[in-house]
């Protein structure tokens, strides 16, 4: 079963999208199986992180602009190579245990929809199996 969610993105930040998942997975029935989650862009990702501190997901994405900066070497016209970057090297989906008829994640995760350069209209799938 395929899920498709819209979302109105921030310039850059976390977002967290586990309550779409949760849902998702009630949706579908599946007691035990493979939950999916895929970003369709290429300056977003997917990443599961703490959900108990809000300061990780400013230190994430603080982070992430210290390692990844757009760098005047660049030759990419658009100029957000930096956010392409981002997003390859934290990757475009996670793949999540279901067992029991919910995600197993652990206490203190949970799955979060990283924005890069924003804001945008972005849209995520959750496909589970
Ligand atoms: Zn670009």
């Amino acid at each position: 079963m395929l899920f498709t969610f819209q979302l109105k993105t921030p310039s850059h930040g976390l977002i967290n999208i586990t309550p779409e998942i949760r849902e998702a997975v009630k949706e579908s029935g599946v007691m035990e199986g493979i939950c999916v989650v895929f970003c369709p862009h290429t300056t977003a990702a997917i990443t599961i992180n703490e959900n108990a501190d809000p300061d990780v997901k400013a230190d994430f994405i603080n982070g992430m602009d210290s390692f990844f900066p757009d760098l005047n070497i660049f030759e990419h016209s658009e100029g957000n190579s930096g956010a392409h970057i981002k997003s390859s090297v934290v990757g475009a989906g996670e793949t999540i245990i279901i067992t029991g008829g919910r995600p197993l994640l652990g206490t203190w995760q949970d799955v979060y929809f990283c924005e890069f350069d924003g804001p945008r209209n972005r849209k995520f799938y959750v496909k589970i199996i």
